[in-house]
């Protein structure tokens, strides 16, 4: 089966998704300390609304955003309060976080269902900004705003990602494999808040169990019902997990430079979200537990597990038996994370995936001046120049690229992949576009 694709560029990086997508999803037990930084989504920080020493449940809202773009933030645990201070973060250095320790007494919370046909499309949004829900897929953007597009817009269409094309990750290829109802079930209320009736999911034909399984279900839910919902495989080519070129893949919409997926009609959600928007809407149940994929071959036990938000890579670590040969910590995967040189950094909500990386996995040469071989402009799935504006970057020029469409660059890493001379391409594109900023 040949699968849709996106026109420009692309790569073909070694998957390494057999180290886990296999393994189901496993519940690390709750940690006896969870740290919860108030920033953990796009927008501004959030407002604790506990004090030290405050008693707190597992659910309770401990931070809240007013009147900004943003998202509150829940307890993952049942304890009390023991702090609220500056705290490693994964992407920010450093950033406050409400420290709780943990009850090891107090038993999880259980939540009863509703049937959420029962509530408006209002009432099931209102449930998705009070759960705090943000985007899983890394970027954090507020749920509640993503889906309230501008009246202006002519929204017709919900594309779910189920590409990950990302090498190693595989937790949303576990979600789809084990909960593929209640991954429709969340499509239905997504379809119901926009108001539309067609949704695609987008999934790379190296999953065919998860086409199938999504097909299944599909099927089963979708019967008697007036909506499209359909599933459509893509080819293995990464980045078709980013916004533009998987709306392009599934649709044959370009969404213009600059422009935002509703600009053409579009809302994308990722899996992990949609099965947030579904515990949302049936159970009020907050965002304060995900699954994230931990993997790599310097973990002795590669695993998928759902986690506390707030839980310590450290305690992560331990729970999978430690490391060895260890070189490197990405958040994310390796073409767009990021590096982590701090076990007490905790697991956030956008976190999808952490790598732990051996010498072998892990490029540490040296790199060299560009051979105009041209490979990075072949890759680039966007049509930019990326040696140009390396090559004026290191000329102390990079506020002179915005010719070259280094605003679109969106750092997937395709360019950096394929140079021969191992330069830091996404890293000149970076560099150029603050010292445009710089420049005003
Ligand atoms: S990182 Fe930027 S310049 Fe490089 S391939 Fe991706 S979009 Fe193109
Ligand atoms: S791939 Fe590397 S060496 Fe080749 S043109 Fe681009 S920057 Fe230069």
């Amino acid at each position: 089966m040949a699968g849709s694709t996106f026109p420009k560029g692309g790569v073909h990086p070694e998957e390494h998704k057999e180290l886990t997508e296999h393994l189901a999803i496993e519940e690390m037990p709750a940690p006896g300390q969870v740290v919860l930084p108030l920033s953990m989504h796009f927008g501004a920080a959030a407002k604790p609304v506990v004090k030290k020493k405050q008693q707190v449940q597992e659910g309770e809202v401990l931070a809240i955003v007013e009147k900004a773009l943003g998202a509150s933030i829940h307890s993952s645990v049942t304890g009390v309060v023991k702090s609220i201070e500056p705290r490693p973060h994964p992407t920010m250095v450093r950033c406050d976080a409400v420290v709780i320790e943990r009850d090891p007494s107090a038993p999880a919370r259980q939540y009863e269902t509703e049937d959420w046909r029962k509530l408006s499309r209002e009432q099931l949004l209102a449930r998705v900004k009070e759960a705090g829900l943000v985007g899983l897929g890394g970027a954090g953007f507020p749920t509640h705003v993503k889906l309230s597009p501008p009246p202006t817009a002519k929204v017709d269409t919900l594309i779910l990602n189920g590409a990950e094309c990302e090498p190693y990750l595989t937790t949303d290829h576990r979600i789809m494999l084990e909960y593929p109802g209640k991954i429709v079930q969340g499509a239905k209320i997504i379809l119901k808040i926009l108001g539309i009736k067609q949704c695609i999911l987008g999934i790379e034909l190296n999953k065919p169990d998860a086409i199938n399984v999504m097909n299944k279900a599909v099927q089963e839910s979708f019967g008697d019902e007036d909506l499209n919902v359909r599933v459509q495989g893509m080819e293995v080519k990464y980045p078709q997990g980013s916004e533009k070129q998987l709306i392009y893949s599934l649709t044959n919409r370009a969404v213009p430079g600059g422009g935002l997926p509703f600009d053409v009609g579009v809302i994308v959600q990722n899996i992990s979200t949609t099965l947030a928007v579904f515990e949302a809407a049936i159970m009020s149940k907050p965002l304060y537990e995900k699954v994230v994929t931990f993997s790599g071959r310097a973990i002795n036990r590669p695993a998928n597990l759902k986690v506390k938000v707030g839980t310590l890579l450290s305690d992560v670590v331990n729970y999978l038996g430690g490391t060895r040969d260890l070189l490197k910590i990405v958040s994310g995967g390796p073409m767009m994370g990021f590096a982590i040189s701090d076990l007490e950094v905790p697991i956030v909500k956008a976190t999808s995936g952490v790598l732990f990386l051996n010498s072998k996995e892990t490029d540490v040469g040296e790199y060299g001046p560009c051979i105009h071989c041209g490979g990075c402009m072949e890759a680039c799935p966007m049509g930019l120049s990326p040696m140009e504006v390396g090559i004026y970057v290191e000329a102390g020029k990079g506020h002179l690229t915005e010719k070259y469409g280094v605003f679109e660059c969106f750092e997937c890493g395709c360019c950096g992949y394929v140079c021969p001379a191992r330069r830091p391409l996404v890293q000149f594109a970076r560099l150029a576009k603050i010292q445009i900023k710089k420049h005003g």
